[in-house]
């Protein structure tokens, strides 16, 4: 969808609110296209002193395949918009990734949807941020609780326990 910023283009002050949803469906993690629902964005551009500023929230919920225990999970992301919008994009801007050009006075959504939540995403896909994943030696998930494998013994801390037990 393209927002039209005409009205508030040269009037500091001034304001469009938008809403838009944006199919991300096609977004691939790894293996897996997590963002099967659509991903919502709405917010506000403002004129402020002559800068086109959007800010506003993305939220979504992703449908995953968590990187660290397999394990399938859905997680509602919410996401803060804060980006910058320019009639041209200047070769300093173009290093900065918040800040989007107009095309005819008008914002491309779905571009800066799309690229805000990318840019957000953690490069891994977790079914929490506290996940244990699975144990390396039994791959028992963790989550479930802690498997029945010995924890092995640092070296030194062996060496250590020798010492101590004479
Ligand atoms: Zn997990
Ligand atoms: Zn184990």
């Amino acid at each position: 969808m393209l927002l039209g910023l005409s009205k508030i283009i040269d009037c500091p002050g001034a304001s469009v609110s938008f809403t838009t949803s944006v199919d991300l469906s096609d977004l691939q993690y790894g293996n897996t296209f997590p963002v099967t629902e659509p991903v919502h964005a709405e917010g506000t551009v403002r004129n402020t002193a002559g800068v086109l500023v959007m800010t506003g929230k993305v939220h979504t919920t992703i449908h995953g395949v968590c990187d660290r225990c397999a394990g399938e999970f859905h997680r509602d992301v919410e996401i803060p918009i804060d980006v910058v919008l320019v009639e041209e994009l200047s070769n300093e801007d173009s290093e900065d990734e918040w800040v989007f050009p107009l095309e005819a006075e008008k914002a491309d959504l779905e571009e800066i949807v799309r690229t805000v939540f990318v840019l957000n995403l953690d490069s891994k896909l977790l079914c929490s941020p506290e996940c244990k994943g699975l144990c390396c030696r039994c791959g028992k998930n963790l989550n479930d609780g802690p498997c029945s494998c010995e924890k092995e013994l640092d070296p030194r801390f062996a060496a250590l326990r020798q010492l101590l037990d004479k």
